[in-house]
């Protein structure tokens, strides 16, 4: 079974890294803005776009983000079909099939940004925090190594992004694209009322200079 995946990725391989990882984290920031000051502009979701797509995907970035309903990266980006390469889960882990998901898209569909999205009153983190987690119980083995410490709710999932994204700057294929400068990895907390994306390392890897 895995050489038809090999080749399906074989003929599928393109990294074109149509944009950098600032003009990606730009459409994101942009998209907040318009979202946060209701101007959404309900990107594209037509049947032109729809079309276009068909031959293939070209997403400028991959959310990992949690199965809260409430933090829906197209629409709190306000983008549109075919823009960004989703991987959710709750508590936005990184285990060991988020990260094939994350690795795909990086490597074969060419996303130069890889945002890791925290929220604010994330139950997934929470249930840790308060030691319930009978029923998550694969998701919070992955949690609860991040936030040790961590004192508030906001605190333990700033600490989970981070732990996150640390993590998945270690694992090969994202470290190498980091350190040629064509991906880079970061993290950011929703805030559930202002609908607000705040970055978390602001000052951290992004190549400003690179452009096409
Ligand atoms: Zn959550």
């Amino acid at each position: 079974m895995r050489w038809i995946f090999s080749l399906f990725f074989f003929f599928s391989f393109h990294t074109a890294f149509c944009v950098t990882p600032s003009q990606s984290l730009k459409q994101l920031i942009e998209g907040n803005w318009r979202y946060t000051h209701n101007k959404s502009s309900h990107a594209d979701h037509s049947s032109v776009r729809r079309k276009t797509l068909l031959k293939k995907q070209e997403p400028f970035a991959v959310i990992l983000g949690c199965s809260d309903s409430r933090v829906a990266p197209e629409i709190i980006f306000d983008q549109g079909l075919g823009d960004l390469f989703i991987v959710r889960v709750a508590g936005n882990v990184d285990g060991a099939t988020e990260l094939d998901s994350i690795e795909y898209a990086v490597k074969y569909l060419g996303s130069p940004l890889v945002l890791v999205l925290g929220h604010e009153g994330c139950g997934a983190v929470n249930a840790v925090m308060e030691g319930n987690t009978a029923d998550i119980e694969d998701v919070a083995e992955l949690i609860r190594p991040a936030i040790h410490g961590a004192k508030t709710l906001e605190e333990a999932v700033k600490e989970n992004v981070r732990w996150t994204v640390e993590s998945l700057k270690k694992t090969p294929i994202l470290k190498k694209l980091i350190r040629e400068k064509k991906i880079s990895c970061l993290g950011a907390y929703y805030h559930l009322d202002t609908g607000k994306v705040e970055l978390l390392d602001k000052k951290k890897d992004l190549d400003f200079s690179r452009s096409h």
